[in-house]
């Protein structure tokens, strides 16, 4: 009789963009025994989360995990991962179960950092999930129907590709809920604020200029060099002046995931994972995506790249082959700016419009198809045409504009 192999156990931590491409890329090989441990039941395709925070569907942002893994041999266990036991080889939840492994692989993303900032926390929104886009949802709807008009001022603080898509989304949708409850059309006023000289600071100063004007002329009021020092319930303060605004929202923080320090690894510069040239934190420990120190830590593209070189390696390693190194490479920015608006940087190269809208429709679709087989990737990406909410006022009207 043969006698029977042991399979290594890799354990991967998150299920976002790096621990799902790193589950995928291994399930179809027999020599691997893999659990993905995540704390939510669901993966979030952050890209298009605005576009649910502003009328569109749900589906276009999310994919449970099951879903995802059905039928690919990976078992996707539900837990948050809080200690690291580098002897006994094993990470226990907070809900205290232990997880052993051979290999671990580190995707636990980044979380928001509110800095301190008197009041920010408990005044603002947030839209990095499901139930966060709900809860603004709510608060949009029941702000817009109990006083009849839109708040006095709707102000998204971070100018980041996440704030300005937000903010350039937000005119559009709450003229299509007063539209839909039958509200008088009154004027919108959105405000963008960020602490840097120019918009989109990590990107180069041509596209900040573009995506400025663009919002300029969708009515956006940009301010700049200003420091966000505090939020009540009625208003922000900005370097020394208030805003008045129920409606406050917040893009502009995040940080590394406690974890690392918990449980000390060396970090670097903005709490990022020191890494080797094959994304190991240590011997048989990756650390990929936005928890790793690389140059372009911080976007989907990167965490996809890193998981696909982390999992070539672990089955190199297990073909006693020599490991390679990880080539980083600058992503392709696409910024969506309002309907049918994206600015594009690629390379040098850097145009704005209709065909950078295409090309973003372009990228969903093969960030959907990253993930997905081709049914999944399209149904999912058809999505980005529906619209969702949870209000029935605007779920019949929108609905009958259809028809
Ligand atoms: C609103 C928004 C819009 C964005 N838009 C873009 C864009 O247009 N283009 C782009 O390239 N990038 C974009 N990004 C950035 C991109 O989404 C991230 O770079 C990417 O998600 C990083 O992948 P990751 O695997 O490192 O982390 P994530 O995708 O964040 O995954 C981390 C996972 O770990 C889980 N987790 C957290 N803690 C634990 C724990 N203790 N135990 C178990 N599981 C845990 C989380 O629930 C999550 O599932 C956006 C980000 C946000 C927030």
């Amino acid at each position: 009789m043969m006698p029977k192999m042991t399979k290594e156990k890799i354990l991967i931590v998150g299920g976002g963009f790096g621990g799902v491409k790193t589950a995928l890329e291994l399930a179809d090989d027999s020599r691997f025994q893999i659990i993905l441990l995540s704390d939510q039941t669901d993966f979030r395709y952050y890209p298009t989360l605005y576009r649910t925070a502003t009328g569109g569907s749900r589906a276009n942002s999310s994919i449970t995990l099951h879903n995802l893994f059905l039928g690919k041999g990976v078992e996707v266990v539900q837990g948050s991962a809080q200690t690291l036991d580098r002897k006994a080889k094993s990470i226990t939840t907070t809900e205290g179960k232990v997880y052993n492994y051979d290999t671990l692989v580190l995707a636990l993303g980044v979380v928001t950092n509110y800095f301190g900032i008197p009041g920010l926390q408990e005044f603002s929104y947030s839209i990095k999930s499901q139930v966060e886009v709900a809860r603004f949802k709510a608060h949009l709807h029941k702000q817009l129907i109990d006083d009849r008009r839109p708040d006095l001022n709707y102000v998204v603080i971070g100018a980041g590709p996440t704030g300005i898509e937000l903010a350039s989304e937000l005119p559009t949708y709450l003229r299509r809920v007063m539209r839909n409850h039958g509200l008088p059309q009154k004027k919108v006023h959105i405000d963008l604020i960020e602490a840097s000289p120019t918009l989109l600071p990590r990107m180069p100063a041509d596209v900040g200029r573009t995506i400025t004007r663009r919002l300029k002329k969708l009515g956006i009021k940009i301010y700049t060099n200003s420091i966000v020092q505090g939020a009540t319930a009625d208003d922000l303060m900005v370097s020394g002046k208030p805003i008045r605004s129920h409606t406050i929202v917040w893009t502009a923080g995040v940080t590394n995931h406690p974890f690392f320090t918990d449980n000390h690894f060396v970090v670097m510069g903005r709490g990022k994972v020191a890494v080797d040239t094959f994304l190991q934190a240590e011997d048989g420990i990756f650390v990929i995506g936005d928890n790793a120190n690389t140059p372009y830590s911080g976007l989907a593209q990167t965490a996809l790249r890193d998981a696909i070189s982390v999992a070539g390696n672990i089955k190199r390693r297990a073909s006693h082959k020599d490991m390679k190194s990880y080539k980083a490479k600058r992503p392709v920015s696409v910024i969506p700016g309002g309907p049918q608006w994206a600015a594009v940087q690629w390379g040098n190269i850097h145009f704005s419009g209709k065909l950078g809208w295409a090309l973003r429709e372009a990228a969903d679709f093969i960030g959907f198809k990253d993930l997905e087989p081709w049914r999944g990737a399209t149904k999912q990406w058809l999505t980005t045409f529906g619209h969702e909410d949870d209000c029935e006022v605007c779920t019949i009207a929108e609905a009958s504009r259809r028809r």
